[in-house]
């Protein structure tokens, strides 16, 4: 009975599909207990069972997604991460855009960091806690740049390449409330695997011209991605973007969108994000415009849509 009741470190790796690395990770910052045989380490299996079953219900992980580039995707990501940090939720944000810059609109220095996203996509032996690190703004970053490109030639190369995202993440969701995946303008490898690590998809509309005309796509893929890869997946709902109330254009798209997402199944959010110059001018800030200016109507309505989040569905 001895033997059933601890197991060794690969053992544990294999039962929570994560690399032994990262088993010898969690044991030394004591998040698992142990006890040292010799040289080796002995893990209780009821400590297992405990996490199996804690991942299985928490954290809220969302793709934000949409093969558009300009929506507004790395926008809401942002606010919507200092807002729910605001409530003191625990945050991460992934940045899955090689050209994105979740990092850099913030302040974050990416081009100088040697380990990113794409190091923990790629290389085993490298895990989410090697590249996170704290903002300003209350929530984590798993940062990236440039050298995400590279990403979705070499993620094809892997075993069950569209996994990756979501094993990788396995290790730290007990660390966080929310995990927020900032996907880039494509529906390739990397927004495949951000949809099927993500139990939702929030989707960024920008109420400008064609904007309607890549859903289709989208809800195609998010289709497939449920029939093979990820049959929880959920709409979080619609986020209508840029909307500029002098012009009759945005009203017009508004109501598309909502004829759009109703055919489509998906709810589009209460609130909508005014196209505002405060809004466009807030990378040169480094700070999420909601905690720049709370009072601002940007800022209000991003704070209405981390309610919705909160509270879920109406
Ligand atoms: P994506 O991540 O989808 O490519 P971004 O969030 O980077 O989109 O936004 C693209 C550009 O639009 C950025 O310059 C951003 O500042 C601007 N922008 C986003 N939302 C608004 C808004 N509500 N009003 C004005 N400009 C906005
Ligand atoms: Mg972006």
């Amino acid at each position: 009975m001895a033997e059933n009741t601890y197991l060794t470190t690969e053992e544990v790796a294999k039962l929570l599909n994560v690399h032994s690395n990262t088993v010898a990770r969690w044991i030394k910052s004591g998040k698992l207990p142990s006890t040292k045989i010799g040289r080796e380490y002995r893990i209780p299996r009821e400590a297992i069972e405990n996490r199996v079953n804690r991942v299985a219900s928490g954290t809220r992980i969302i793709a934000v997604a949409n093969q558009k580039g300009g929506v507004a995707k790395t926008t809401s990501t942002l606010n919507l991460a200092a807002g729910l940090a605001a409530r003191e939720k625990r945050v991460l944000v992934v940045d899955l855009d090689p050209q994105g810059g979740s990092g850099v609109s913030i302040g974050v220095a990416t081009d100088s960091l040697n380990k990113t996203v794409y190091n923990v996509l790629i290389n085993d032996e490298v895990g989410f806690p090697d590249i996170i690190m704290k903002t300003k703004f209350g929530f984590d970053l798993a940062p990236s740049n440039i050298d995400l490109a590279g990403a979705e030639i070499e993620l094809k190369q892997l075993l069950a390449s569209e996994q990756v995202l979501k094993r990788k993440l396995e290790e730290i969701l007990d660390d966080y409330d929310y995990v927020l995946l900032d996907c880039p303008p494509s529906l390739g490898m990397l927004t495949i695997n951000a949809l099927t690590a993500a139990k939702e998809v929030l989707i960024p509309m920008a109420m400008e011209l064609l904007a309607l005309r890549g859903l289709d796509m989208l809800s195609q893929t998010i289709g497939k991605i449920r029939t093979i890869t990820n049959p929880d997946l959920q709409y979080l709902g619609m986020l209508p973007t840029k909307y500029d109330k002098t012009t009759l254009n945005s009203k017009e798209i508004y109501t598309a969108l909502q004829a759009s997402a109703n055919n489509a199944g998906i709810r589009v959010f209460n609130t909508y994000i005014p196209l505002t110059v405060r809004i466009t001018e807030s990378p040169r800030f480094k700070t999420p415009i909601i905690v720049q200016l709370p009072n601002h109507e940007g800022a209000t309505a991003y704070q209405t849509v981390v309610e919705e989040i909160i509270n879920g569905k109406q």
